[in-house]
């Protein structure tokens, strides 16, 4: 039998407790990464989500709580992960928040902490993953954009902004790797029936005077030319293909995977 893909390998993905962020940790353990888990939630609830991965997939996990709006918090985690697993073989930079609101009513404090949480944290987990990568010559680092990193929304400045520096700071990154066998890639999503969306699904239904199930049509609809989600399997599938051998000349891409919403 052939070993797994990623046997031996460790992945770091930030904001893996929920939605897009655990299914792509779960595809990557899927093909035998460890996996260094990271996000919020219930403490009992992220244990028994670990036991489970390292039960189906024989691989070993760990979780470091770093609030990804803080510095100092990102370095003891790259510091965590070096210590239990000799370093980060693959880094998926997906933590991200959502508030939504025209620019003149935006909360500064709301607008600070996208910035911070979608964009500054990939700076500061990629700066301090680069030198171990780079000094065994091989690397994966897959930011997780949006199709609002290629695109904007009204009502989304905060998040807009932070997604196309995302998609800037993927190519620079690309650049700076482009020699060694490093490689970066950002994905951007469109719709995923994620808590993240789920809030914009619940706002719509209470405005609308609609059913859940309604919001969640109109809401897809509206940008989506498929009519349907996107699923975080879906996108573990993509990540894992930045992961592999075949896409080692894959470098510096934004690559949309949203039902057609950006092909408009
Ligand atoms: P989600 O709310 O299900 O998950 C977000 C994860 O980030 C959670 O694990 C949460 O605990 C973690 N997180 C939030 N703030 C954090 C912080 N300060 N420090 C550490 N962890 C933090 O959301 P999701 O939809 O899975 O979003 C994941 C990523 O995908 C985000 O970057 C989001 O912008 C992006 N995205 C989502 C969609 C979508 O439709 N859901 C579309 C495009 C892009």
């Amino acid at each position: 039998m052939q070993a797994p893909a990623l046997k031996g390998k460790t992945a770091l993905v930030t904001g893996s407790t929920s939605g897009i962020g655990l299914g792509i940790a779960r595809t990557l353990a899927a093909q035998g990464a460890n996996i260094v888990f990271n996000g919020f939630g219930d403490a009992g609830e992220i244990d028994s989500l670990q036991a489970d991965v390292v039960r189906e997939y024989s691989v070993r996990t760990a979780y470091h709580n770093a609030d990804m709006s803080r510095p100092g918090e990102i370095a003891a985690m790259m510091q965590f992960a070096a210590e239990k697993f000799d370093g980060v073989d693959i880094l998926v930079n997906n933590a991200g928040i959502q508030h939504v609101a025209n620019i003149e009513d935006f909360p500064v404090e709301k607008w600070d902490a996208i910035i911070a949480i979608n964009l500054s944290s990939s700076f500061h987990t990629t700066r301090l993953a680069l030198p171990s990568m780079k000094a065994r010559n091989w690397g994966r680092i897959i930011n997780i954009a949006s199709v609002h990193g290629l695109v904007g929304s009204a009502q989304k400045s905060a998040y807009v902004a932070a997604k196309h520096g995302i998609v800037g700071f993927t190519k620079v990154t690309a650049l700076e790797s482009a020699h060694t066998g490093v490689t970066c890639n950002a994905i951007c999503p469109g719709w995923v029936l994620t808590p993240l969306v789920q809030k914009q699904v619940d706002a719509r239904a209470m405005q609308e005077g609609i059913s859940n199930d309604a919001a969640k049509k109109s809401l897809v609809a509206e940008k989506q030319p498929s009519g349907e989600f996107v699923t975080p399997e879906q996108l573990g599938a993509l990540a894992l293909f930045l992961c592999s051998d075949a896409a080692s000349q894959v470098r510096g891409v934004a690559w949309n995977m949203d039902g057609g919403w950006v092909a408009q």
